[in-house]
């Protein structure tokens, strides 16, 4: 038998040689007396040829007549022979060689009613209005059946991708001395406190699925990892429909000891995001390229160094620009929209940082700015006008987040576990958290955060 080959690996160097490859049947011609067949794998296509009755081939004209009817999508196992074709075969990722059919196995077949043909799913009407695009039957059809939709080029290039941004990220944050921990996604009580949980029933008792890993990261920093990072699952009752929420999705956060400011880990992520963002478009470059063929969109700027915008200055740029808003407001997405194109005016970057931010707008256990009550130590960093992570310094101190808790109106009862943890001493520390195909949405520049996530999770979507 031939070793299996994988259709990106064959070229015109293989010529003559007798070759057996897998894949699936894309489309297929038959011309009376010669059938083509377009295979592919992934993102890697193939156009394999069989010629009626060709003297030498073992093939019959009911094998002739079998491929010629196989329905699209069936899986295959080829055996052939490699050949240079006279044309370019440009409906193929390869195009200068072709397979003469010897052998074939159909290994399983597909039905003839395709729900959506992978053709189909593949012209998006994606070059409409960004809003209709999710309540359109066709994307909807789409994602009810996302296991065809995941076949396609778009599809297969995006999640390659986020393999590759999974992978640096984690290899640039262990490579900085980061342990990667896995926390709990059941809680008893809220996860942080807050309200948008999804309550679940846990032998009677209340619990709910973890909204963050905030507080566990964090009491993994008491417990003397310095630096932690976990990528896991972030559960979020938000009733929002957006092309940026999702109701689960991917969270990759990290906590650290700082030394002197929080300023530590806004240049550590900084600089984690610029070499991500750059080992990305070198390693992804054909997938990248399949990816703007579809939505068109200019690569990233970045500016020489990081930008960073103060929450004072950035209202201020606001209101220059007519905007007419109060100070310590949090930013709406019109404001992100509007701050980003004043940034990218002034500075040419589509990825800067928002630091500062209100205390009113920040959560509990965030590290209020000693010298002005109003803001705090957090900050955001923003890509290409939208919020793609979040983070801040954290109280350390018992008494003062004691404090913080009861003048927020928060029961300590509720977050007692965590409060406990600080009574031990806990070092300066902050961190941050994103998520990841909110990450992967604004680095490649896609409509709608779902298609960055292999099966959404939204307030109208459970399934598949
Ligand atoms: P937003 O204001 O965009 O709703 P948030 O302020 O609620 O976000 P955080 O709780 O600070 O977000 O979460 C940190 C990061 O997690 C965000 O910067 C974003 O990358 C990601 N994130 C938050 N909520 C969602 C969501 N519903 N779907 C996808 N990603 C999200």
């Amino acid at each position: 038998m031939y070793p299996l080959s994988e259709i990106k690996n064959l070229s015109s160097l293989d010529n003559q040689q007798v070759v057996r490859i897998r894949g699936r049947v894309f489309s297929k011609k038959d011309c009376g007396r010669v059938l083509f067949l377009i295979v592919r794998d992934g993102i890697d296509t193939l156009q394999a040829v069989l010629v009626k009755s060709k003297e030498g081939n073992p093939l019959s004209i009911a094998d002739y007549n079998l491929l010629r009817k196989i329905e699209n999508e069936s899986f295959v196992e080829l055996v052939g022979q490699i050949y240079s074709p006279e044309k370019a075969v440009l409906a193929c990722s390869q195009q200068s060689i072709e397979l003469a059919i010897m052998e074939y196995t159909v290994l399983s077949r597909s039905v003839l009613d395709l729900p959506i043909t992978l053709k189909e799913a593949a012209c998006i009407e994606d070059k409409k209005n960004e809003n209709q695009l999710f309540s359109s039957v066709q994307y909807v059809k789409r994602l009810d059946n996302r296991v065809l939709d995941l076949r396609t080029d778009l599809a297969q290039a995006i999640f390659r991708v986020n393999d590759g941004m999974l992978f640096y990220i984690q290899q640039y944050l262990r490579g900085h001395g980061f342990v990667e921990i896995k926390t709990p996604k059941l809680i008893g009580g809220a996860s942080e406190g807050g309200a948008d949980v999804f309550k679940v029933d846990y032998f009677g008792k209340p619990a709910c699925l973890a909204q963050s890993p905030q507080l566990y990261k964090q009491m993994a920093i008491i417990g003397d990892f310095k630096r932690v990072f976990e990528v896991g699952p972030v559960f979020r009752a938000e009733n929002s429909d957006t092309n940026r929420h999702l109701t689960e999705f991917i969270g990759v956060d990290l906590e650290m000891v700082i030394d002197q400011s929080y300023m530590e880990v806004v240049h550590l992520v900084y600089q984690l995001l610029v070499d991500l963002f750059g080992a990305l478009n070198k390693k992804y470059e054909r997938e990248i390229a399949i990816i703007q063929s579809f939505f068109n969109v200019p690569a990233i700027t970045l500016a020489s160094a990081l930008v960073v915008v103060p929450f004072p200055d950035a209202v201020a740029l606001l209101k220059a620009h007519g905007k007419e808003r109060g100070d310590l407001e949090d930013f709406s997405t019109e404001d992100e929209k509007q701050l980003s194109a004043i940034v990218k005016e002034k500075y040419h970057t589509d990825l800067y940082v928002v630091t500062r931010y209100p205390s009113c707008v920040r959560p509990f256990y965030t590290m209020v700015d000693p010298n002005d009550k109003r803001y705090t130590h957090a900050y955001d960093f923003m890509l290409r006008g939208a919020e793609i992570l979040s983070g801040a310094q954290r109280i350390h101190d018992h008494t003062t987040l004691c404090g913080r808790v009861v003048e927020l109106g928060i029961a300590p009862s509720t977050i007692a576990h965590y409060l406990n943890a600080f009574k031990y001493g806990a070092p300066p520390h902050a961190g941050v958290g994103m998520g990841l195909e909110r990450m992967l949405k604004y680095f490649l520049g896609l409509p709608d955060v779902r298609y960055s996530s292999l099966f959404p999770r939204d307030p109208k979507r459970l399934h598949p």
